[in-house]
């Protein structure tokens, strides 16, 4: 007798979950096993408000066992090795689960260590993060306390996740020394690795305005490079002329280096830069047809958000199915993304956009500007659709703004 086929997912993330329960919705008989080590699931979007003082941080956590679809088998270890030529994944304490079908979805990692003085003084003399559970608390610490002095927001070279970030947290604390009385008394500074402020042009030009109104100090090309804890002092090098800086700082927030989690890179499963190597349109591997990826951990050149995996659950779900079935993947995704900007409390900006960087916008009106509604979507009715819609692997109450989406 022939078995159900076997479904592997790598990683309890919002792409991993997504695409369990959507798989257990539209396909019962097919037996899926996810991979996942840790015991918390966390909403990250809600980091952002975490750092600046609006939720507590526990809001963003659930427990692992109440977000595992029903009808899924939990692995509660890492991933560790990939056989994908015996359709086999072997664990970290090695036991070996053979798959018909495989989604790898265990996110970016974030490397704390990249930057000498990170790590050791992240929550500390200054130095916060929103890009985790464990420090985003300091960011909210570090800003109440702050009353003078210079404060510094870094964006790295590398791809990160929600590359909107690190600017909603700097544009929270700018409101926040205003609306507190101390904002002339603090220089607020923001230091990018990159040339560009944002990746999509139309919001990009709206950023650079609003941080120009607001007196930030906005300089491109500033890699983060070393943190001297004990002298509170930043150390960035010019990408262009490979020159050191050194800037003295009272609190600043820092948006580590990231890239791919180190068993992908070393996996048969890797593209040259070590994501895990899928076709843009269809998610599936290039050389792996029975292999799929989406999320922050895949090569899709889109910027890596939860709002982009709502979009590519579907098209996954849809393609793995019919390979499955011997047919051929015809679903397409277009590289749809969404960074809901934070430019205050109250403020938000609603940037949607695709792979050319073009927007592909929800709302009837011209989302390119700041509005108290868009702020109210995100602070009251995101986490809702985050809980009940994406991580159980439900469509919004809207479609997705993009041509040819096909649902799963
Ligand atoms: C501060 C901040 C603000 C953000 N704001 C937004 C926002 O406003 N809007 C938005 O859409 N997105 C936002 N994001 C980005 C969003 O959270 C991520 O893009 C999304 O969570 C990526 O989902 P993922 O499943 O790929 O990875 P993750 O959600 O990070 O999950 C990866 C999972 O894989 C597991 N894993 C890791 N290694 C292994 C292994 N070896 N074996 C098995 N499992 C493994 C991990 O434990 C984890 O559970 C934000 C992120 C941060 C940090």
């Amino acid at each position: 007798m022939q078995h159900s086929p076997r479904i592997v997912v790598i990683g309890a993330g919002a792409a991993g979950l997504n695409v369990a329960a959507r798989i257990r919705r539209v396909a019962p008989q097919h037996a899926v096993t996810i991979i996942e080590p840790a015991e918390h699931h966390f909403y990250q979007p809600l980091w952002t408000f975490v750092g600046g003082g609006v939720f507590p941080r526990e809001r963003s956590r659930r427990d692992m066992a109440d977000v595992i679809p029903d009808g899924v088998r939990w692995v509660r270890e890492a991933a560790g090795e990939f056989k994908p030529d015996e359709n086999l994944v072997i664990t970290h304490s090695g036991e070996r689960l053979g798959y018909d079908a495989l989604v790898v979805a265990p996110g970016i990692q974030i490397n704390w260590r990249a930057i000498p003085g990170l790590k050791e003084s992240l929550g500390t003399q200054g130095v916060c993060s929103n890009y985790s559970y464990d420090s985003v608390n300091s960011t909210w610490e570090q800003l109440e306390a702050l009353r003078s002095g210079e404060a510094i927001f870094t964006f790295p070279t590398t791809p990160i996740k929600c590359a909107g970030a690190p600017l909603k947290i700097m544009f929270l604390a700018e409101d926040y020394l205003r609306r507190t009385g101390s904002r002339a008394a603090v220089n607020v500074r923001y230091r990018c690795g990159v040339g560009t402020i944002f990746r999509a042009p139309k919001y990009a030009q709206e950023l650079v305005k609003i941080a120009a109104a607001r007196a930030v100090d906005v300089r491109y090309k500033q890699d983060l490079v070393a943190l001297r804890p004990d002298s509170r002092e930043a150390v960035f090098r010019d990408t262009d002329s490979g020159n050191e800086l050194v800037e003295k700082y009272t609190m600043i927030h820092v948006a580590p280096p990231m890239g791919p989690p180190d068993f992908i890179k070393q996996s048969p499963l890797a593209d040259g830069a070590g994501w895990v190597e899928v076709d843009k349109h269809s998610l599936q591997h290039v050389r792996f047809p029975n292999v799929f990826s989406l999320g922050d951990a895949s090569s899709l050149p889109t910027s890596k958000t939860a709002a982009a995996i709502r979009a590519q659950g579907p098209v996954l779900t849809a393609n793995l199915l019919a390979v499955l079935r011997g047919q051929a993947p015809r679903a397409r995704y277009l590289g749809y993304t969404s960074c809901p900007l934070v430019t205050g409390y109250g403020r938000l900006m609603l940037a949607e956009f695709d792979y050319d960087l073009q927007p592909c916008e929800t709302f009837p009106f011209d989302q390119g500007k700041e509005r108290r509604s868009m702020y109210l979507l995100k602070k009251y009715l995101m986490p809702t659709l985050y809980w009940q819609g994406l991580v159980r692997g439900r469509n919004w109450p809207w479609p997705i703004p993009e041509f040819g989406l096909p649902r799963a």
